[in-house]
């Protein structure tokens, strides 16, 4: 099942448009992933703005994804002209590392300027991504003071202003926006699940059953565990509702409430350290991420002991 998003076309134009506008300022992009959703919140059409612009992939929420595919999308996101990294911004565990790989990708662009005969100058940084994968999280991290506004919704960012972070690297405050792709309801649904669209844009119930249902194809059992269903049950909105006792009056069964349930305990990791995309056996990377259906079931579980 693949539920609709409403998305709003004008808006990614003009992010699209901004988005171009800001790459020509810098040497470097840090691109920021949701590590549970690492292939539905990269833009394919990113990778033709990008060029070959060295950039920095960061997979941010480290602390809520798999910690065994997170080691797994990091080796599929590194290439030529491109690192990639766990981050957890809500931390800033990893921020000294990260400052270091924006160093080594811009080396090479300032080695050729000087070798221009032009003066060395800061490395230029932007940090992009789709709503709510914690940019200005993390630029608050690397910044060290409450900078820019954070905030649980989507498109909280605004103003522009270049922060030197290192006597190398200069970073611009405000980050530059990724729309998501219009074409793809799996991405959308998968936006979703992480609430990184805005709440009145779906369908709470669609996109819990969708989040049930993907979660039983890369997790068999651990829900149903979770819930407290019985062995025999199978999992949906309705068994659980009625594990919970969540009803309207009478029988009937409140879904709304329990579906709300389900993605809040999905979004902070009551179930477990979750990823929703498990990495294709073919590699892939800004350039050449090709949708995938949520892969053939994997008995690995996710690794809550972190
Ligand atoms: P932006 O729209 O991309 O700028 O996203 P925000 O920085 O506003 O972050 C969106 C939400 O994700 C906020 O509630 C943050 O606290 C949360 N967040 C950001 N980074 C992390 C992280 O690494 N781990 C966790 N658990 N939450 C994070």
């Amino acid at each position: 099942m693949q539920p609709s998003i409403q998305w709003y076309p004008g808006h990614i134009a003009k992010y699209e448009r901004q988005l171009s506008e800001l790459l020509k300022l810098v040497d470097v992009i840090v691109v920021v992933l949701d590590c549970r959703i690492p292939q539905a919140t990269v833009n394919p059409r990113l990778a033709s703005k990008i060029g070959d612009k060295p950039t920095l992939i960061i997979l941010n929420k480290s602390d809520l994804g798999d910690a065994s595919q997170n080691k797994r999308w990091i080796k599929s996101f590194t290439g030529e002209n491109q690192r990639a990294m766990l981050y957890d911004a809500k931390t800033g565990q990893g921020k000294a590392q990260l400052v270091q790989q924006i160093q080594a990708l811009g080396e090479v662009t300032l080695q050729k300027l000087v070798a221009k005969g032009r003066k060395r100058r800061p490395i230029r940084v932007l940090v992009a991504g789709m709503p709510n994968v914690g940019k200005s999280t993390l630029i608050n991290s690397i910044v060290g003071r409450k900078k820019t506004k954070t905030g649980h919704r989507a498109g909280v960012t605004k103003t522009t202003q270049w922060i030197r972070i290192h006597s190398d690297v200069e970073l611009m405050d405000s980050p530059g926006v990724i729309p998501p792709q219009l074409d793809s309801p799996e991405a959308g649904a998968l936006l979703a699940t992480v609430s990184s669209i805005g709440d009145a844009a779906f369908d709470e119930e669609e996109i819990a059953r969708f989040l049930l249902e993907t979660i039983e194809g890369l997790y068999p059992g651990l829900a149903g565990r979770f819930f407290k269903l019985a062995s025999d049950q199978t999992l949906s909105l309705e068994r659980i509702a009625e594990a919970r006792h969540y009803k309207l009056g009478g029988e009937q069964l409140d879904l709304l409430r329990t579906a709300q349930a389900v993605l809040s305990d999905f979004r902070h990791a009551r179930l477990g350290r979750i990823t929703l995309e498990h990495v294709p056996n073919h590699s892939v990377s800004t350039g050449d991420a090709e949708r995938e259906k949520p892969q053939e079931t994997n008995s690995e579980q996710p690794d809550i002991s972190q």
